[in-house]
């Protein structure tokens, strides 16, 4: 794997603009590799939960004929959740090009796709949405999934971020994600190694270059999983920072869970409990691993909800 640009060694500033473009960078070498290749991975079992987990929480805020915006959509993994959901206009938008025309060609190849969808190459911490949106467009929801964290390298980007949430949102329209959990991570780092750097599993790794004194921004780590994310700088989202954030972008915080906490929950439910063996999640061969599971949890899901 090409680890060669990434060397922690050559950018400890929390702040060298080159980081969104190691970010873009990495998304854009990972293939697609279409579902029957998917199943063969190492993380199979935590790839379908990560996905059952994201399809929970869209059947929980999403409503029929909703227009989505989805922030950092990717290769357009949850297209078909989105389908499912009924939704009626969809725009994605992500910093990686290439995956923005993987998600196009993924919308393109769909079934009766009951929704009109665009997509959009940019950087999103960055640069104003309403460039790309029309303004006429107000959406019922926003979701940025597995990707808000790349924001929290410094406050302008994270406001940027929150700024262009909020500014498509309608009043009392929901915005839902999905971002490692920097309070489970640190007290890990602080449990389980002394004077480490380190933490992680069989499929996971996260390495700091420091051992105290987070800041709120720019508190870079190298996120390793297996068959995932070769060693791509993440940073920690402080959590109370984000929501103070949120609070000024007029966003009240409605729902904020551990994934295993959700997990529980959410598999009492007769839809959410078959769902987990529709998506593979669960089959008559196994479930996911020990150390899956410990790597689930890494994730935490939240919800807001624009002031009226
Ligand atoms: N949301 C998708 C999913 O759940 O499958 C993709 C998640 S992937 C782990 C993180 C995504 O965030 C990547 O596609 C990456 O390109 C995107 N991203 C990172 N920084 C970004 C930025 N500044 N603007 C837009 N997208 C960004």
């Amino acid at each position: 794997s090409n680890k060669r640009a990434r060397s922690p060694g050559h950018d400890t500033k929390s702040t060298e603009p080159n980081v969104h473009k190691q970010v873009a960078e990495h998304y854009n070498a990972r293939p697609d590799v279409g579902v029957e290749k998917r199943k063969e991975s190492t993380i199979f079992r935590l790839k379908s939960f990560n996905n059952w987990l994201k399809s929970v929480l869209i059947g929980r805020y999403a409503r029929p004929r909703d227009k989505v915006l989805d922030v950092g959509v990717g290769k357009g993994g949850d297209l078909l959740k989105w389908s499912k959901a009924k939704i009626q206009y969809f725009v994605g938008c992500d910093i990686a090009s290439k995956s923005i025309e993987q998600a196009q060609e993924r919308y393109r190849t769909m079934r009766n796709p009951p929704f009109e969808a665009h997509f959009h190459a940019m950087d999103c911490y960055s640069e104003p949405i309403s460039k790309v949106v029309s303004p006429d467009i107000v959406f019922d929801m926003v979701s940025m999934q597995f990707c808000l964290h790349y924001s929290f390298e410094t406050e302008a980007k994270a406001r940027m971020m929150l700024h262009n949430v909020t500014s498509q949102l309608k009043p009392g329209g929901v915005f839902i994600g999905t971002i490692p959990d920097a309070y489970w991570i640190v007290k890990k780092l602080k449990s389980e190694s002394d004077e480490g750097l380190q933490i992680g599993n069989s499929i996971y790794s996260i390495r700091f270059e420091r051992r105290d004194s987070f800041e709120k921004f720019g508190a870079k780590y190298w996120f390793h999983l297996e068959d995932a994310i070769d060693d791509c700088p993440e940073y920690l989202v402080h959590f109370p920072t984000f929501q103070s954030l949120a609070e000024e972008y007029g966003l009240e915080l409605i729902y904020n869970k551990k994934f295993h906490q959700v997990y529980e929950e959410a598999s009492q439910e007769l839809d959410f409990n078959q769902l987990l063996y529709r998506m593979n999640v669960i089959s008559e061969d196994g479930h996911l691993s020990a150390d899956e599971w410990e790597a689930a949890n890494i994730y935490l899901a939240f919800a807001f909800r624009k002031r009226q």
